[in-house]
């Protein structure tokens, strides 16, 4: 079962593929983990990388997909959750293509459902959380670049919605509840 969660910055994404990795076995590949790993790497790509995720903009289509291309090649037996990938319809092309290199097929998309201001209000009181007890504090969680990855997701995500359920593939779930209503309505999604 491979399997992609789709939803704006705070909709969820993380957290319920944590739950999935902990509860059926399966791999969680986020983008967004790995590109901070790079960022950290003290290379010249991490450099830029930094600049360009704490504006809230989105890193070139051809480095996210090298990412994802060399981890699909490690070991995926119980299945992989994309969260956060593909993110432009390039990225959504290039993983059929590897996919399907593989014999691999992609089972289901899952879009997270959350309004604007609840996401702004989640990811930005984290951030002043995270502040208050000493804990590192994302460069892209204030709210000024909230609105601007929220920007980027209309602009160049949402349009997987509609690609998506074009293929049959898409189920969309309401983000807005408690995190176990949300882990439920997955896992009858996943169950089905
Ligand atoms: P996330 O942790 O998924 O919220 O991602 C944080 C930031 O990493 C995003 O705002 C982008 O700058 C970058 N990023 C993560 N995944 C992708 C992707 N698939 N394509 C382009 N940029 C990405």
């Amino acid at each position: 079962m491979n399997l992609i969660l789709l939803g704006p910055p705070g909709a969820g994404k993380g957290t319920q593929a944590q739950h999935l990795v902990e509860t059926r076995g399966m791999i969680q590949l986020s983008t967004g983990d790995m590109l901070r790993a790079a960022k950290d790497s003290g290379t010249e790509m991490g450099r830029v990388v930094a600049e360009v995720m704490a504006r809230g903009d989105l890193v070139t289509d051809e480095i996210v997909i090298g990412l994802i291309r060399e981890r699909l090649q490690g070991e995926t037996g119980g299945g992989v959750i994309f969260d956060g990938f593909p993110r432009t319809l390039a990225q959504a092309d290039a993983l059929e293509a590897l996919l399907a290199e593989q014999g691999k097929t992609l089972d289901a998309v899952i879009e997270l459902r959350v309004d604007d201001e609840t996401l702004v209000r989640r990811i930005v009181g984290r951030a002043r959380e995270a502040a208050a007890a000493g804990q590192p504090v994302r460069a892209d969680d204030n709210e000024e670049a909230v609105r601007h990855r929220l920007m980027e997701y209309y602009k160049k995500t949402a349009p997987l919605i509609g690609y998506y359920h074009a293929k049959g593939l898409l189920v969309s779930v309401d983000g807005l509840g408690a995190i176990e209503e949300v882990r439920a309505a997955i896992a009858a999604v996943l169950d089905k």
